[in-house]
């Protein structure tokens, strides 16, 4: 989609810290990072949130790519938190579905 903010970061049309890419996915460091490691994975294919995903294989693998980035930035022992966030009460700004990657400090819950 030419006016979705992550499609364009996929394109390479909007410049991103990118960690790390596969043939379906992309990690990219989040501009207003809420913990010390804070990673956006995406697919590059267009969803725009959990509502909408009905690809098994996509969303589980989007899934096992998060483990993968977490473990690459360091995070597996100490733990980290994996969060979708779906639609505007739960605080959905960007409608393309990205994983939060957050690591790095002591994480509360229940999350605010
Ligand atoms: P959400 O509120 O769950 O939709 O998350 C969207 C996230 O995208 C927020 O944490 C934003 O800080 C992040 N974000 C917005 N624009 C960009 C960008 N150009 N590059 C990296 N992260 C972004
Ligand atoms: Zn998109």
């Amino acid at each position: 989609m030419s006016d979705c903010l992550f499609c364009r970061i996929v394109a390479g049309e909007i410049p991103a810290n990118r960690v790390t890419e596969t043939k379906q996915f992309l990690a990219f460091r989040d501009i207003n990072p809420q913990a010390p490691t804070h990673v956006l994975a995406i697919p590059k294919q267009h969803v725009a949130s959990l509502n909408e995903a009905d690809d098994a294989m996509l969303i589980g693998e989007l899934l096992l790519f998060a483990r993968d980035v977490a473990a690459g930035e360091g995070l597996a022992d100490d733990g980290y938190r994996v969060v979708l966030n779906t639609n505007a009460g739960a605080g959905q700004t960007v409608f393309h579905i990205h994983a939060h990657i957050l690591g790095g400090r002591a994480m509360r819950w229940p999350p605010g």
